[in-house]
Parts: C-alpha cells; sequence; structure tokens
C-alpha cells in the first residue's frame, strides 16, 4: 500500500509534523500510536502532541498536459508527485454546449434569444481550461502545506530567461563561458522558431543549432545569428552562406533574416497560465522562488537526474541542491477527473433530449461517483477482491474501475471506502529503479538528448535494456550525433 515517498504526519491537533519513512509509520500504526488520517497522500495522525523539526519546500514544474511536482527537505526529496489536468475536456464541453445552444437559437422556440453583447471579462481572466490547470496546482500546493511543514515554493515561470540572453555581461564570465547560457539559449531558440526547421518547416523532429552565417566564414556566436535546423538541412548547407543557400529561395532567406533580427520582447515564452499560476501562488503567503526552464534542464543534467515530470519539479529554481537521490522512488500519480456534470439532461445531435434528466441525488448508500472503495465479493460469479473507483447508480449495483479491468454490478454491501471522491483519482508511477537510471543516462549520453522516460514502455527497457537502447537510436535517432535539441 506505500509507496516510496514519505508518509505524512499530523499530530493530534491536526499541525503538521515532519513526514516519516514508510516502515516508521507501519510501526506507529500498528502500535496504536497513530491512525490512518487521509489515503492519497497517505497521511497518519498521531495521538500525541509533536513538532515539526525541518523545513520543507514544495517545487513545480507546470506542464500543459502535467504538472511535476516535489516536495523537499535539503536534500531529499519527500514525496513526488505527476498531475495530470483536464484542460482539453473542459474546452470540448464547452464547445460543445455552444454549438448545441446556439443552433438552438436559430430555431423558433421557447428557448431565449441570444443576449446583447453587452458582456465584459474581468481583468486578468483566463479560458476555463487554463484556470482549471492553476487551481488543480493551487489545489495541491493548499493540501501539502496542510500536512507538510512547508516554508517556501519554487516554480518554473519561463522557458529561458531574456535577462540573461540579452545581458550575459551582469551575470559574470562564468556564465557567459558556461553551460546554463547554453541551455537558456536552446530554450529560447526552439521558443522563437517554434520548434521548427527554418529552412524546410519540418517539426516534430531532432534539430540542430545553425550558425545562419557560417563560423567558418566570419560568423558570429551571437544569439540572432543563430537559428534551428534540421539534420539533412544542417548537412546540405554545410558551411555554405546563407545566400547561395537560399539562391533559389530569396523570399525564405528575407523571412529568415526578419524573424532572427527580432527583438527578444516579442518571441518571449512567458505564458499566462504561468504567470496566473505565480499570483496565485503567492497568495499563500509563502514566499515564491520562480526559475527558468534553461535553469531546470542544467540542473538536471547537472545532476545527472532522468527526465520525468516530477524530476523537473525537483530541479526548478537556483535553490536546487547539489546532489539529489530519486532512486527508489515512486511518484504519485494523480488525475484530475472533475466532480460530475452540470448538464442535467443529454441531448441527441439535434440538440433534443436524449435521456431522462439527472437524478439531482449524488450519493447513492453512502457512496459517489468517484469514491475509491475495497470490495470483497464473497458470492455469486464476481468472487473476488476489487479496489479501484467507482461510479454509483440509484440501483445499489456499482462499476468498479480497477488498475487493470473494469467491473461492472457489484453491490453497495460489499463496498467499503479507502478514499472520499475529492475530484482527483489516483496511481502510482513506476518505480525508479537503478537500472532504469544507468539505463537512461545511456541512451541520453549517446543521442545527447534528455529522454523522456514516459515515451518508452519501461518495463521493456529494464529487461532488454541494451538491445533496445540500439534499437531505439538506429530506429528514431539514426545519425543524429552531435548538438540536438530535446523536443521532448
Ligand atoms: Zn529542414
Amino acid at each position: 500500500m506505500f509507496n516510496r515517498n514519505s508518509v505524512f504526519v499530523l499530530d493530534t491537533n491536526k499541525t503538521p509534523c515532519d513526514p516519516t519513512h514508510p516502515a516508521k509509520a507501519r510501526k506507529l500504526l500498528s502500535e496504536g500510536k497513530a491512525a490512518v488520517f487521509r489515503k492519497y497522500p497517505f497521511t497518519i495522525i498521531l495521538k500525541e502532541e509533536s513538532k515539526p523539526t525541518k523545513k520543507y519546500r514544495i517545487k513545480i514544474d507546470p506542464g500543459a498536459k502535467t504538472t511535476g511536482l516535489a516536495l523537499l527537505s535539503d536534500t531529499n526529496i519527500v514525496f513526488c508527485a505527476e498531475l495530470e489536468h483536464r484542460g482539453f475536456q473542459i474546452s470540448e464541453a464547452l464547445t460543445k454546449r455552444k454549438t448545441l445552444r446556439s443552433s438552438r437559437r436559430n430555431w423558433k422556440t421557447r428557448y431565449r434569444k441570444p443576449r446583447f453583447l453587452n458582456r465584459k471579462r474581468p481583468k486578468g481572466w483566463l479560458p476555463p481550461s487554463l484556470m482549471s490547470r492553476v487551481h488543480n496546482i493551487k489545489s495541491w500546493v493548499d493540501k501539502l502545506i496542510k500536512y507538510a511543514p512547508v516554508d517556501s515554493i519554487s516554480m518554473e515561470l519561463v522557458r529561458f530567461d531574456t535577462q540573461k540572453i540579452v545581458n550575459p555581461e551582469i551575470q559574470g564570465t562564468e556564465y557567459q563561458r558556461g553551460e546554463l547560457f547554453g541551455y537558456e539559449v536552446r530554450q529560447y531558440l526552439l521558443e522563437k522558431f517554434h520548434h521548427t526547421c527554418v529552412y524546410c518547416g519540418t517539426k516534430e523532429t531532432a534539430l540542430n543549432l545553425d550558425h545562419f552565417h557560417p563560423k567558418s566564414r566570419g560568423g558570429s556566436d551571437k544569439v540572432s545569428n543563430l537559428v534551428l535546423s534540421c539534420v539533412d538541412c544542417n548537412q546540405a548547407k554545410s558551411n555554405k552562406l546563407p545566400e547561395d543557400f537560399l539562391s533559389d529561395r530569396p523570399k525564405l532567406l528575407e523571412i529568415i533574416n526578419k524573424q532572427r533580427k527580432q527583438p527578444l520582447a516579442n518571441a518571449t515564452a512567458v505564458n499566462a497560465t504561468r504567470w496566473k499560476l505565480k499570483e496565485v501562488l503567492e497568495s499563500t503567503g509563502l514566499p515564491v522562488e520562480v526559475g527558468s526552464g534553461g535553469l531546470t534542464k542544467y540542473n538536471r543534467k547537472r545532476l545527472g537526474i532522468s527526465k520525468y515530470h516530477w524530476t523537473d519539479a525537483a530541479c526548478v529554481g537556483v535553490s536546487t541542491p547539489d546532489t539529489l537521490n530519486i532512486r527508489n522512488y515512486q511518484p504519485l500519480l494523480i488525475k484530475a477527473m472533475g466532480r460530475g456534470s452540470r448538464q442535467m439532461v443529454k441531448p441527441d445531435k439535434y440538440g433534443f433530449p436524449r435521456t431522462a434528466p439527472k437524478l439531482r441525488q449524488k450519493s447513492f448508500y453512502g457512496f459517489q461517483t468517484g469514491d475509491i472503495v475495497k470490495a470483497v465479493v464473497t458470492k455469486g460469479k464476481k468472487i473476488g477482491t476489487y479496489v479501484g473507483r467507482i461510479a454509483v447508480r440509484k440501483t445499489g449495483s456499482f462499476n468498479i474501475k480497477t488498475k487493470t479491468e473494469s467491473v461492472q454490478g457489484i453491490s453497495y454491501k460489499y463496498c467499503k471506502h479507502l478514499h472520499k471522491s475529492d475530484g482527483y483519482t489516483y496511481n502510482f508511477g513506476e518505480l525508479v529503479k537503478q537500472k532504469t537510471i544507468n539505463f537512461v543516462q545511456k541512451v541520453e549520453q549517446v543521442l545527447d538528448t534528455p529522454v523522456q522516460l514516459n515515451l518508452f514502455d519501461i518495463s521493456e527497457l529494464t529487461t532488454k535494456s541494451k538491445s533496445k537502447a540500439k534499437r531505439i537510436k538506429r530506429k528514431k535517432f539514426d545519425g543524429l550525433d552531435g548538438k540536438q535539441l530535446s523536443l521532448f
């Protein structure tokens, strides 16, 4: 039941104490000195008063689909999680509603006429799909603050640090020559050229840094002289002057020249959602440290850590320690599920009612859709034990979605609550084994590009790591040695 994350501990007054090792928590529970307070994240409550001794920092790497979360104390990762957002589901549902309503208004019916366009959006408004991401993260930050003595927050705010690219002088010579500068520039170029080869427009491929005016012909290392190019174009161009290489495409030459000299301010990767998130996090009253994506990547490389959402989170900001151990960690996978639909009747494609109205009642026999239960079925065809998320029905015959299967028709009589619905569903990610770490580092070394583990089947990786590595290399990255940029 325990993952390798630490267990959160509350004292008898519900004040957060130092998170503890699962084994210690198990001992406290079996000796009757504590009780289970909450299943996800696993939290126990002591039967006496206690005080925290350490300080903890929440670190966040916000993403469009998945956000990485990590809780750090000194050089230890205490808790790690990956939070999956609902974003696209929300915008799809809203679009569907909008089309149905607007088509309905063209009929001669009792439905109301469209309102005159007199509504304004409040300042700082963001689309619901983006706002839901901010709310998901805020809700988890609030939870962590409730269960652990957190005193600071770090988040990744921008992909790259414009300040550092424009004025590398102010950062000192060490920085100018250093690797960090390279990471910021890479992130910047990826954003500026929209992850696309400037010569042929290819996307979704490994991209090289290209000196537009070749270095061998006196081109500078300045950012304005750097463009992105796919491997084929890069080889074709070789050390030709851009005027020669693009002699048959003068228009493209003009466009690239304009694009690469564009001032930085116009090509910033500042993302409205992240700014909003910063604002919301600051409302907790805790100091919020911000870092750039370039710095995160630099830290992760420096520490020799593989790429997961949660390891990226652990590497956010200058507060990142000099050593971090990720071995034997297993992230809690949190998926935002929503809390049911507001829609009373489901319409068919013409907008007519297709179903009976939704029941106003949400819970039946004490259970509600989204609860996580354990059902021990002792009679009938479905004898067995099932643990998972339930969908309730009025009849008392529920559906359970376990990790592997979806079981229908389980009576409420067999069900016991593990965790009440809170708008999320939970799972555990892959355990990070030393073997996996070694393998990923090897692949990254060979490819000179970060590898997102989730892209591959991890179970395959650990068993046939070597042959798989060769196959990946041949299949996807054949002949792509040299300075590559990550597209993952
Ligand atoms: Zn190309």
